[in-house]
C-alpha cells in the first residue's frame, strides 16, 4: 500500500490540523488521541512517512525505531502511567483494525484498560 499523503497524521504533522502534543523529537511526534479509549489515551508516531507497522519495521532506520521506542516508554513514565500500568497497541491493515494510514501505536492508561481483544 502507498503512502497517503493527505492522511489526517500526516496533516497534523505538517501543521494543517492542530494536536494537543504530548512528546517531539526529531524522529517522533506524540499527541492525545482526539477520542480517547481510556482516560490517557495518546497516539505516538513517526515523522517519517510510513504506512503501518509492517511498513515501518521493514523499512525504518534503526536510529527511528530506537526513537519511537524510547519515546513511548518515556511518554508513558513522564505520564504517571509506568506504575499503575498500560498497554501498547499497534493496529495494522485490515484485520488490525487500522484507521489512519500512517503508522501510529496507542498508549493507553489511566484506568484498567480491559480485555486484550474483543472480535466483531
Ligand atoms: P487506528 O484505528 O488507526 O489504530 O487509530 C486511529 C486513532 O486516531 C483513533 O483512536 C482516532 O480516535 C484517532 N484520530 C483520528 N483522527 C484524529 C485527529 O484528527 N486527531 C487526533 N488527535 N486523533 C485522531
Amino acid at each position: 500500500m502507498a503512502y497517503d499523503p493527505d492522511n489526517i497524521f500526516a496533516k497534523i504533522l505538517r501543521g494543517d490540523i492542530p494536536c494537543k502534543k504530548v512528546y517531539e523529537d526529531d524522529h517522533v511526534l506524540a499527541f492525545f488521541d482526539i477520542a480517547p479509549k481510556t482516560p490517557m489515551h495518546v497516539l505516538v508516531i513517526p515523522k517519517g512517512a510510513y504506512v503501518s507497522h509492517d511498513d515501518f519495521s521493514a523499512n525504518a532506520t534503526d536510529a527511528e525505531i530506537a526513537a519511537l521506542t524510547r519515546a513511548a516508554g518515556k511518554i508513558a513514565r513522564d505520564l504517571g502511567l509506568a506504575e499503575s500500568g498500560y498497554r501498547l497497541i499497534a493496529n495494522a491493515g485490515e484485520n488490525g483494525g487500522q484507521e489512519v494510514p500512517h503508522y501510529h501505536v496507542h498508549i493507553l492508561g489511566g484506568a484498567y484498560v480491559g480485555p486484550m481483544v474483543s472480535r466483531r
